[in-house]
Formats: structure tokens, C-alpha cells, sequence
């Protein structure tokens, strides 16, 4: 078994876009819908302040409110993957209430679309579509089950946080902080 996990390291992201724009293309993802998307966070007060830029997408929950929201078990876990199942999911949306991250959308053709960490490519030997793409090198993926991939050791290495950890989703997306991170922020 493994447990696939993704980091985004916010000390080089720089919401470039190209993880957003080859996501599309890898996913054939419909225009006016996206599987992930950059977002800034601003800290501090005037005129101290600074700006964390990330891209970010569905944290693959390993406590999925998504999941449990699901009353036909289209969306489902597979090695800490977080995914949906087209032929089973009717529409409903009750997964899309049910997510704090705003992670899925409904797909014109009528089902629940989301990353899936482009489970796809895996046993491939390719990382996820935005990982490779990335110009900066600031998404790791990995099974975090495996102490030598290379997301174990960048999470042993660094400080990170994950997004809305009071709402214990357990998220699987992880944001790598600067080792001189003044404060925790909790979101
Ligand atoms: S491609 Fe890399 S640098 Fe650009 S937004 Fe995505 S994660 Fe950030
Ligand atoms: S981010 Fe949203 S869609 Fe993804 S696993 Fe968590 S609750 Fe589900
Ligand atoms: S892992 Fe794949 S599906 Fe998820 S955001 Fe990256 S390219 Fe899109």
C-alpha cells in the first residue's frame, strides 16, 4: 500500500500558472473549470507585510469530508489518493458542499471532477502533469509511506504546514515554509 502526498514549496513558487495550464491539457479539463489554481496569502500588518504565493489544488484528505459526503461511494480512497468514480457519481454535489478547499467542480457532462494527483501517470515513471512542468521545481509528489521518495525526505528536511488543519481533514498537500518562518499561521 502507499500514501500519496504532494508538496508545494512556497519559499519559489511563483504563481506562474503553468502547473494551472498543463493540468488542463493533461486532464482535458473543459474551459471555466480548473483542477488547481494559484492563491496568495498576505501576512502581517502595514507595512510590514508579505505575500505567500502557491499553487494549490484538492489535498487528497486522509480524513476526506468529501468521502462521507458521498451517498453513492463514487468518491473514494486508493493509496491516499482522493477519487471519483464517473460511472457511479450522479451529480449531486453534495462532495462539492462538503469540501473546505473548494477542490471540485461539476463536470458539463455531469459528473465530479478533481485532481487526482494524475493517478494516471503512475507506475509510469512520470510525475504528476504540474509537477513536471513546474519552472521553479516547487511541487514535490510522493508516497509518504516510502521513507526514501522524495516528499519523506523534503518533509523531514523542512518546516511546512497544511491549510485548515482545525477542521481535522488531514490534509496530504503540504506547504513548505521558509526555515526563518517568524510565526505558525494557522488558516
Ligand atoms: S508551475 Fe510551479 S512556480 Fe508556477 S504556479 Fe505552479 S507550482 Fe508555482
Ligand atoms: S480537498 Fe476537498 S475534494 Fe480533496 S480530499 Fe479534501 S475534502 Fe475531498
Ligand atoms: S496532479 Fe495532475 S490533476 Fe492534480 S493538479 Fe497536478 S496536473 Fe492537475
Amino acid at each position: 500500500m502507499a500514501k500519496y502526498g504532494m508538496s508545494v514549496d512556497l519559499t519559489s513558487c511563483v504563481a506562474c500558472d503553468a502547473c494551472v495550464v498543463v493540468c488542463k491539457m493533461e486532464n482535458s479539463v473543459p474551459n471555466d473549470y480548473t483542477r488547481d489554481w494559484t492563491e496568495q496569502i498576505v501576512k502581517g500588518n502595514y507595512p510590514n507585510l508579505r505575500a505567500d504565493l502557491f499553487s494549490n489544488r484538492c489535498q487528497h484528505c486522509a480524513n476526506a469530508p468529501c468521502v462521507s459526503a458521498c451517498p453513492t461511494e463514487a468518491s473514494y480512497v486508493k493509496d491516499g489518493l482522493v477519487l471519483v468514480d464517473r460511472n457511479k457519481c450522479v451529480g449531486c454535489e453534495q462532495c462539492i458542499a462538503a469540501c473546505p478547499y473548494g477542490a471540485r467542480y461539476l463536470h458539463p457532462d455531469s459528473y465530479v471532477d478533481k485532481c487526482t494527483f494524475c493517478d494516471h501517470r503512475l507506475g509510469t515513471g512520470h510525475d504528476p502533469a504540474c509537477v513536471e512542468i513546474c519552472p521553479t521545481n516547487s511541487l514535490v509528489f510522493g508516497d509518504m509511506d516510502d521513507p526514501k521518495s522524495k516528499l519523506s525526505k523534503i518533509l523531514k528536511e523542512r518546516k511546512y504546514r497544511t491549510l485548515k488543519p482545525m477542521l481535522g481533514t488531514v490534509p496530504k498537500y503540504f506547504l513548505l515554509e521558509s526555515i526563518t518562518e517568524p510565526e505558525e499561521i494557522k488558516l
